[in-house]
């Protein structure tokens, strides 16, 4: 199944903790990048008759930073151009601060049928040393204003480990999203991307992050306290409501096939994994000069296809099947890692269950160090 992914790489203003590629929103250049992205989207016209999509993500930067004349025109890009099924899930990722009733409606006139708003925390201080540009009434306005709109799948996202985030304020900020009753929630702990303004003050020692004891024991409050609230946990950092898993990700998670529209977008189709180059006005001339906007590939060898089922398979809290894996790596790839997972049974990392390898709750909360300790 292959999803598709546009990357609108515009955003209000910059978050202190952010290091993706993202461009202050300006009107004239969306403009330009709508049409440049109509040129690359021309370009893939071959793959897109080949496939129906049941998955768009709109991702950014912040897509709902473009105003409704603009939102309008790229979903007639996209559907003058793609073959998109009548079921399927469009998700489009919003900032609190960049929607407002009219634009909600105008999206849900467009076609979309998810909502995913990152609202981070619900503490006003929290989101000042984060850099969020909107505030907590500003979320739960959104929220209740979605809800008006006609949205009835909307995900939000928390973030935890924050500087000067206590265990008590992250607990309320649960308990606020949860009374806000989205159908999903992701929770990440911090992290500062390269080059970010957070991760320079934390290297030059002027600002103090959570140590990793108090990370845990938020990760395991989200992970309790979600479960008590009816979400169930289907992967490392996403919980949801019966039936209300993002299909766009658990694509990834299956290692699925995509394609990424914009600059940085990655994509995987058979077995190459490319990438758009990172920089929008780059993009723009490529394009127009007829060359294409990929400057990263890889083809990707048995060896790396096999690391990724594992790498990904074990992110699902219902792993793997293990049998499936060894008809991928071979039957004596299977043995060493079954070996390995026996030799480190006192960890209490993994779980063998119905044929399927997952993570313990403790694998979850460790997962990179649980990850390399069973490498192929
Ligand atoms: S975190 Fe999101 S909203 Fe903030 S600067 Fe990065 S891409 Fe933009």
């Amino acid at each position: 199944m292959l999803s598709l992914y546009v990357h609108i790489p515009f955003c209000v203003s910059k978050c202190r903790y952010c290091g993706f590629y993202s461009t202050q929103y300006d009107k004239v250049i969306a403009d330009q990048y709508l049409a440049d992205l109509q040129i690359e989207i021309m370009n893939r016209a071959e793959l897109f008759e080949q496939h129906t999509l049941s998955s768009i993500y709109i991702g950014g930067g912040t897509p709902t930073a473009l105003s409704r004349e603009q939102i309008s025109r790229l979903f007639t890009l996209l559907n003058e151009r793609i073959r998109i099924r009548p079921d399927a899930e469009i998700t489009i990722e919003a900032n609190p601060n960049t929607v407002r009733s009219k634009k909600l409606s105008h999206l849900r006139k467009q076609g979309v049928t998810r909502l995913s708003i990152g609202m981070q925390s619900f503490s006003d201080e929290l989101l000042a040393v984060l850099g969020r540009s909107h505030s907590a009434l500003q979320a739960i306005t959104a929220m209740g204003e979605a809800r008006d709109a006609g949205f009835d799948n909307i995900g939000i996202d928390l973030i935890f480990g924050i500087p000067g985030q206590t265990e008590q304020l992250w607990r309320k900020t649960l308990e606020t999203a949860v009374s806000l009753r989205p159908e999903h929630i992701a929770a990440y702990s911090l992290s500062l991307d390269d080059g970010s303004w957070l991760a320079r003050e934390a290297e030059a020692g002027r600002i103090n992050l959570p140590d990793d004891d108090v990370v845990a024991g938020m990760y395991e409050t989200a992970r309790e306290y979600l479960r008590d609230s009816g979400y169930e946990q289907y992967e490392i950092s996403n919980f949801a409501l019966v039936g209300r898993q993002c299909r766009h990700n658990i694509n990834y998670w299956n290692r699925g096939e995509y394609l990424g529209l914009g600059p940085g977008a990655w994509s995987f189709v058979g077995n190459r994994r490319f990438a758009n180059i990172a920089d929008v006005a780059e993009y723009s001339k490529r394009l127009r000069r007829g060359v294409a906007a990929v400057d990263q590939e890889e083809v990707l060898d048995r060896d790396q296809a096999v690391w990724e089922t594992l790498f990904l398979g074990l992110r699902k809290t219902t792993g793997f099947d293990l049998e499936q894996y060894g008809m991928l790596a071979g039957q004596r790839s299977l043995e060493i890692l079954q070996d390995r997972i026996r030799e480190l049974d006192g960890a209490s990392l993994f779980r063998i269950e119905s044929g399927r390898l997952s993570l313990t709750a403790k694998g979850a909360l460790l997962s990179n160090e649980a990850l390399i300790r069973i490498l192929p």
